[in-house]
């Protein structure tokens, strides 16, 4: 795939604000946060969207869960959303997977 602006994130040629790192594994605050708390979760391997992880990925994704848990954890936000868009009619805009998690203020649903 083409390096996208958060394969540039991962390798640190551009800046972000980094809340979380691991090996697999980085989340930094939105450059346009949508609500009080934005942060996107993101794998280091560049898959481009959720439709084309495979199985090999069961572990990875579980692990981007994992991290968000964390870092609501950390940051004591007991009520939050997360969002994954899948594809440019979803609201994709990056293609290398990522999820939104969104708190601080009521969420409508059905989603807008
Ligand atoms: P998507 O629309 O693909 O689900 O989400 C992409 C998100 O990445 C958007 O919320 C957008 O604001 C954020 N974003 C795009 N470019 C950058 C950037 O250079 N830095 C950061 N921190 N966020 C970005």
């Amino acid at each position: 795939m083409t390096d996208t602006i958060f394969s540039k994130i991962i390798n640190k040629e551009i800046p972000a604000d980094i809340v979380y790192e691991d090996d697999l594994s980085i989340a930094f605050n939105d450059i346009s946060p949508e609500a009080p708390t934005h942060i996107l979760v993101v794998p280091k391997k560049a898959i481009p969207k959720l439709s084309e992880i495979n199985e090999e990925d069961e572990n990875l994704l579980g692990h981007l869960l994992i991290v968000a848990k964390k870092i609501t954890d950390e940051n004591n936000i007991k009520d939050f959303r997360l969002v994954i868009n899948n594809g440019s009619d979803a609201g994709q805009t990056v293609f290398h997977l990522h999820l939104h998690i969104l708190a601080g203020r009521n969420f409508g649903w059905p989603p807008g």
